[in-house]
């Protein structure tokens, strides 16, 4: 054991090693590769049983090689989106328009993003964007931050306990509506990390106006919020206070009421039954928080649309200046509300010219025409063309199907579904019932041949 540990390759000598070398790279950098390597060499042969020999100088700079190659590739790359769910948060929620994508282009050297080119003073990052999306909304005013985590955070910590005479500040929030999001976050939570207490009331299934007036009676200078149950539904016995019923409690006793909506629906191109940040508004929501990549269908960013007074709150509160967008993402947010701005309702144009609302609009005949392209294209069976469900994620519209068209792989789904992986660029499709479904609405906007060439490689000839 002794002599295989003093027989491990030295940090130098794999240092100097040819293939490392030829890289280029900061040797400090490459260092800690290499210490890593020789590290969990070490811990190997510590732990083997047999007298196995250490790997040599050549095998450890390959290793680091390869290490070093896969971390300096470009990251995040493009895939394509097989999976039949819409606002897929692992591969990046809502696809960007290519008006955005290029208005992320203009932006990204140096640009007018707080200054006032016809005066040549210092103007506000939001000059343009927030009338715009002020007016789409209609709402008073508009606020962006940089996800729909951030805009309920500064929400919920700006808005209550203003009055100094109303006693501490707290939030009051439905035990029916402690919400966990993605990723183990829970918007309580969320609501409370700026330092203002959650009070819950209510029961999971049932809760009563009187229950927020009780909470209202011990913590007046409170802030109510509502939260959207964007991911799951409730049924039996259960009672909510609808959301205006809400606002007319908060309007009696004069504190604001928040409504974290999360998904954002300007309602044109969305199924009718998701709420609309302008239905929230109307219902009395002094300010509703959503994200701009749910259906919105733009960049990450937390939006906070509602009354003058709050908003202007919310911009000066220290919290704002934390958590601001980025020049990039206000870009791609201003391209998504121009499309937004020029979509008109009961014409031909009433879908956004988005890529969400494109593939929410796909009707099922197109689906199957193009299943059948390419199934003639790659020599498959009809047999494939199956009856999808899609559904468009992203918290939004919980258990809400629709229609769609898959391809359907019987056979080895897993080892297809690596062949896939392995694209250029790579395929993700949805595993079900042990086949492969490749769901053909949410793959709008790839062209037949690109995909006909990913997918060439589950066929036999091809070698795959
Ligand atoms: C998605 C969601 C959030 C969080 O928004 P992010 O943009 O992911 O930060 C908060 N609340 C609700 C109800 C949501 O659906």
């Amino acid at each position: 054991m002794n002599d295989a540990l003093r027989k491990l390759p030295k940090v130098d000598r794999v240092l100097a090693h040819p293939r490392l070398r030829e890289l280029a790279l900061a040797r400090t950098l490459v260092r800690r590769f290499v210490s890593d390597a020789i590290a969990a060499e070490r811990e190997r042969l510590l732990a083997a049983t047999d007298d196995s020999e250490p790997l040599d100088t050549d095998a450890v700079a390959e290793r680091v090689r390869a290490r070093l190659d896969q971390l300096l590739q470009p990251h995040p790359r493009r895939v394509l989106n097989g999976t039949g769910v819409i606002l897929h948060t692992n591969l990046g929620r809502a696809p960007l328009s290519t008006a955005a994508g290029t208005a992320v282009l203009e932006a990204i050297g140096t640009c007018d993003l707080e200054l006032e080119l016809d005066t040549g003073k210092r103007g506000s990052r939001l000059t343009h964007l927030r009338p715009l999306l002020a007016a789409l909304f209609e709402a008073e005013d508009a606020h962006v931050v940089n996800n729909g985590a951030a805009a309920l955070l500064l929400a919920c910590t700006a808005l209550p306990g203003r009055r100094a005479s109303a006693g501490a500040a707290a939030i009051i929030l439905s035990r029916g509506q402690h919400i966990e999001i993605g990723d183990s976050f829970r918007v309580a939570d969320m609501a409370a990390a700026g330092g203002v207490p959650v009070v819950a009331v209510g029961s999971t299934n049932r809760t009563h106006l009187r229950d927020y007036e009780a909470a209202l009676d011990r913590w007046p200078g409170a802030a109510l919020l509502w939260a959207h149950r964007s991911n799951f539904s409730q049924a039996g016995f259960v009672t909510d206070v609808a959301l205006a019923d809400l606002a007319r409690l908060a309007r009696t006793r004069d504190v604001p009421l928040i409504a974290d909506l999360g998904s954002g629906s300007l309602g044109a191109g969305v199924p009718i039954d998701e709420p609309t940040v302008a239905a929230y508004l109307r219902d009395g929501a002094s300010v509703v928080t959503f994200s701009g990549d749910k259906l919105l269908g733009g960049p990450q960013a937390g939006l906070l649309a509602g009354s003058s007074a709050e908003i202007a709150v919310c911009r000066r509160h220290p919290l704002a200046r934390a958590l601001r967008c980025d020049k990039l993402g206000l870009a791609a947010l201003h391209a998504t509300a121009i499309a937004h701005a020029r979509t008109e309702p009961d014409t031909d144009h009433a879908i956004p010219d988005l890529p969400v609302h494109r593939m929410i609009a796909t009707q099922p005949e197109q689906l199957r025409a193009r299943a059948q392209q390419l199934c003639d294209a790659l020599g498959w069976s009809p047999d494939r063309i199956r009856v999808s469900q899609a559904t468009i994620g992203g918290g939004s519209l919980p258990g809400a199907r629709i229609d769609s068209v898959a391809l359907v792989v019987s056979s080895n789904a897993r080892e297809a579904a690596a062949i896939l992986r392995e694209a250029e660029p790579p395929l993700l499709a949805r595993l079900h019932d042990d086949q492969l479904w490749i769901d053909l609405r949410t793959l709008e906007g790839v062209d037949n041949p690109t995909l006909v060439r990913v997918l060439d490689r589950l066929n036999p000839v091809s070698g795959a």
